[in-house]
């Protein structure tokens, strides 16, 4: 965002803030420029609609710079996520990526791999994907855009594959071979646990959707706790 002028880019509104009746501010996530705020004077008062202002509203976004800020000018609309809010389970889970995303985003740092991610997990909560496993998906996804998803194929302490079977640990995110750990009681359920977390993030989109998972959701949530801890990390 370094020339002043008119720039026209892609993306989402990750945020909204209402200053005044008449003004307000967003938190744009952008292909290529990352995230920054803009003012949306007058959104609200028919020149950019309302509800194309609102969190979680993809589209073509016309951008001014001067020199006090970043403006938005108009909006095309390319996918508003309404089907969401119809749900409140699905509008909470939706707001918190976002929230996350907000939180987690250096400012102005493209990011356009995740961006891709999360417009596609939204599509998937959209139309009806497996709601804890497409959490941890959209969670290890980013994480391993990042570097820091725990590793489904090899032994977190010494790196060789884990075959079919790896060993849960009890309080870090990853998975050990057997000679790195000492072998829990319930073999079988660390081996299914392993299966299924593979299964949610190697599926395609049209097979996640449908696809059946075994796990417990107590186990998903167990799971997906480690991977918020790596992001609040
Ligand atoms: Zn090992």
């Amino acid at each position: 965002m370094e020339q002043q002028g008119q720039l026209r880019i892609t993306g989402v509104v990750l945020y909204r803030k209402d200053l005044s009746p008449t003004l307000r501010t967003l938190y744009l996530w952008c292909r290529e420029k990352g995230a920054f705020w803009v003012f949306s004077p007058g959104s609200g008062k028919g020149k950019i609609g309302r509800a194309y202002t609102e969190p979680l509203v993809w589209g073509s976004f016309h951008l001014y710079k001067s020199t006090r800020g970043v403006y938005l000018k108009a909006m095309d609309l390319r996918e508003d996520f309404w089907e969401l809010r119809k749900h409140p389970l699905m509008i909470r889970e939706a707001l918190q990526w976002g929230g996350l995303l907000k939180k987690s985003l250096l400012p102005e740092h493209p990011e356009d791999a995740l961006l891709r991610v999360f417009y596609w997990s939204l599509v998937l909560l959209r139309d009806r994907a497996p709601l804890l496993p497409l959490r941890w998906r959209f969670l290890w996804k980013w994480l391993s855009l990042w570097g820091q998803a725990p590793d489904l194929w090899r032994c977190e302490s010494c790196g060789k594959p884990l075959e079919a079977s790896g060993y849960l640990h009890s309080r870090r995110a990853g998975f050990y071979c057997a000679s790195c750990i000492a072998p829990p009681e319930e073999f079988q359920e660390a081996e299914s646990v392993l299966q299924e977390l593979r299964r949610a993030v190697m599926l395609s989109r049209s097979d996640f959707q449908n696809a059946d998972f075994t796990l417990e959701p107590w186990q998903w949530e167990q799971r997906i706790a480690f991977l918020e801890e790596i992001l609040r990390a």
